[in-house]
């Protein structure tokens, strides 16, 4: 194969996530869209991500079919799948291409970039609190409001008895509650990158991809006049930068 698939090495091992909630939120999106939404290309999620290497606009995927039509020799051709290209769509709203890269064959990018996720067992953190209790101390008010509302509800005796007794129980732990500040931390989800994205949809992919393009940099690079996909492209003038915890955004986050 002439396609040189050079996943270049800079970024070997790394961590990254996403919040759960987000990825709740995601799988909510993804399934109000069915039906509505024309049904994606099975790797979709490359369209509108990489750079174009003449002119920074974003590469597109040109697939679907052939247009039916006829030939010159009258002979009708019949619509076939096309070879499926990124291509350059330009800039923004225009959409023009900048006509100096022609496009190429995206299956060897898909496969690339695919390979890397599918295969990066690297565990999935999530944004959550490691410790602290003041939610608990929170609990506790709360139930002694409800027991101070039920006081005030009640002609039972027998009931009364029972909700002043707890009442006291509550009391006396929140006067010797010891209050543990809150602490966040990245914690391990128990997913793995490569299972995120074998069970992703699109949508996810995309986000994925794009999370790491903009953490990482990720360009169509040419190398000995083959492409190939160059992976670390952005943050070696920021090494402090590039070793932190970024937050993404949309709950995406990574660390390397
Ligand atoms: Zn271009």
């Amino acid at each position: 194969e002439a396609w040189a698939h050079k996943v270049e090495p800079v970024v070997d091992s790394a961590l990254w996530w996403r919040a759960n909630k987000v990825l709740e939120a995601n799988r909510g999106e993804s399934r109000a869209n069915k039906g509505g939404r024309p049904v994606a290309s099975p790797a979709n999620w490359i369209s509108g991500i990489l750079d174009c290497p003449a002119c920074a606009g974003k590469l597109y995927l040109n697939a679907g079919m052939t247009p039916a039509r006829h030939s010159r020799t009258g002979k009708p051709r019949v619509p076939k799948p096309r070879t499926p290209k990124l291509r350059c769509g330009g800039h923004a709203k225009r959409r023009l291409s900048c006509g100096e890269f022609t496009g190429i064959d995206a299956q060897p990018v898909i496969d690339v970039v695919a390979g890397m996720f599918a295969n990066d067992t690297t565990e999935i953190l999530a944004f959550q609190r490691v410790a602290g209790n003041a939610h608990e101390l929170d609990e506790l008010h709360a139930g002694l409001r409800k027991i101070q509302a039920r006081l005030s509800a009640t002609e039972d005796d027998d009931e009364l008895d029972t909700l002043v007794a707890e009442r006291k129980t509550v009391k006396a732990r929140i006067e010797g509650f010891a209050i543990v500040a809150d602490r966040f931390d990245y914690a391990p989800t128990g997913q793995t990158v490569a299972q995120m994205w074998n069970t992703g949809d699109d949508t996810l992919k995309r986000g994925m991809v794009r999370a790491v393009k903009a953490s990482w940099g990720m360009a169509l690079a040419e190398h000995d006049r083959q492409w190939g996909i160059a992976i670390g492209t952005t943050g070696q003038d920021a090494p402090e930068r590039a070793m932190g915890i970024v937050d993404l955004g949309n709950g995406l986050c990574f660390r390397r």
